[in-house]
């Protein structure tokens, strides 16, 4: 059975580049009909914090990515590296080595000056030297001193390391945690992972790895080295092209699906498709379709595949996810009855929820009139007009149709076209002069309010 696997490490946020390879696993396992496992890896003790497994945790859940083994912590199998260790150990295959931090230190700079690339020298492999006292040692693989280590990378294709360019790399460091390239092994054996997808950052690392599992006797699993993601100025993305934290995403009001269709499609492709349901991409998902060449991220892609969904979502799931982001800008909301309609009357204006708040804000308080605007639309002719529009307002049975009546009458009482009377009258109630159809928002903003906002500004 295919068993694939997401293994941040919780040192910061779900960053996007993270959250695209937890897609890919997550869309093969399900694909295969397989199981997708969440392991934190959590053994760098200084840089992993509670925050950062949330923010892991809470991201996945947002875009779905459910797991059906885990989280496993690793630090909470301590005893496992333990005792593979004291396992090679005895078998000849690591061995103790109490060089200090200092005497590595001088040995890479002993092999910088002479040209050399930094290598351990394997001083303690096959020492019969007496332990120093007090020193707590790491333990170290024996790297084999020939040949090659050759794996098939399912991207990458065939890569070859001579084991000569290896030196005997830590397993166990002398505070009793696994390095990460013996932790990740020990569990995808342990955990029975099929498929490795991960960032081909780690490509260098795995030789390494299956140096582990060849003198542990373990299967190999298949590798999947994904590219990076790119700024749009093709460098690495990171946090200096803005935002790459995936719950950004969720508190700029951008819809899981969204980025959940974005992510999928950064790097991955099937035809021409541009917009696929979680379903879709199941059904799709392909490993060959992968690509080989790094993807850019492209926020405005990103935002235009939110408007859609945007768009296309059921007006009465938006409230809930609305009402955060009109809070924030002070809109009380007594009721909630009207908001579907506002959204629906909205939400093909806008790309994000944050920007549907900030143009439903004047459905929910005043907002005054910039001055600049009012002596531009609301000319001292226009007042007669709109004291006479109130009027009608007061009387009349408060539905889109009359709304739109009276306003037409009034245009052609006083001989006006209907944006002479529509801007002043959009400016007086909304304090913007770019709004839906003025007798739609009217409608909604409800016969009160309209009325108590124009008397306000014909003061
Ligand atoms: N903890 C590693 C990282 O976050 C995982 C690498 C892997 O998937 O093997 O980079």
């Amino acid at each position: 059975m295919v068993k694939t696997r997401f293994a941040p490490s919780p040192t910061g946020y779900l960053h996007i580049g993270g959250a695209r390879t937890a897609l890919f696993s997550w869309a093969f396992a399900r694909k295969q009909g397989g199981k997708f496992v969440l392991r934190i890896e959590d053994t760098d003790r200084e840089r992993s914090t509670q925050p950062s497994v949330q923010a892991i945790l809470d991201g996945l859940a947002w875009l779905g990515l459910d797991y059906d083994e885990g989280p496993y912590y690793q630090m909470q199998r301590l005893d496992r590296y333990q005792q593979v260790a004291e396992q090679l150990l005895k078998q000849g295959l690591a061995y103790h080595c109490y060089a200090s931090r200092e005497e590595i230190d001088a040995l890479r700079e002993q092999q910088r000056a002479a040209g050399l690339k930094p290598r351990y020298d394997g001083r303690w492999r096959d020492s019969q030297q007496t332990p120093p006292a007090g020193v707590t040692p790491v333990v170290r693989l024996k790297t084999p001193l020939e040949g090659y280590v050759t794996f098939h990378d399912l991207v990458k294709g065939k890569i070859a390391v001579a084991n000569q360019e290896l030196d005997d790399l830590v397993l166990m460091r002398s505070d009793g945690t696994p390095t990460y390239n013996f932790g990740v092994v020990i569990d995808d054996l342990d955990m029975g992972v099929t498929h490795v997808i991960r960032g081909d950052d780690h490509v260098n690392n795995t030789p390494r790895q299956i140096n582990i599992l060849k003198a542990l006797g373990a299967p190999i699993p298949q590798y999947v080295h994904v590219t990076m993601i790119l700024g749009a100025d093709g460098e690495r993305l990171s946090k200096r092209h803005g935002a790459v934290s995936v719950l950004h995403y969720r508190d700029q009001g951008y819809l899981p699906e969204a980025l959940f269709n974005y992510l999928a499609r950064l790097g991955w492709s099937h035809g021409d498709e541009e917009i696929f349901s979680r379903e879709q991409l199941i059904e799709w998902f392909d490993l060959s379709a992968i690509s080989h060449s790094p993807a850019r991220f492209n926020e405005e892609k990103l935002a235009w595949l939110n408007a859609h969904y945007l768009k296309v979502a059921d007006d009465e799931r938006l409230v809930p996810l609305l009402l955060p982001f009109l809070q924030e800008r002070a809109c009380k909301i007594s009721n909630t009855d009207t908001l579907p309609k506002i959204i629906n009357l909205l939400k093909g204006r806008v790309s994000t929820l944050a920007e549907l708040a900030d143009a439903a804000i004047y459905f929910f308080r005043v907002v005054v009139p910039p001055q600049t605007l009012k002596v531009e639309h609301f000319k001292p002719e226009i007042r007669p007009v709109m004291v006479d529009l109130l009027d009608r307002f007061s009387v009349i049975d408060w539905q889109l149709e009359s709304i739109h009546t009276e306003i037409k009458q009034v245009v052609t009482r006083h001989g006006l076209k209907f944006p002479a009377v529509a801007m002043p009258l959009r400016l007086m109630v909304t304090g913007e002069v770019k709004t839906p159809a003025i007798d739609a928002v009217l409608a909604l903003i409800g016969q009160a309010e309209t009325l108590r906002r124009m008397r306000q500004q014909l003061e």
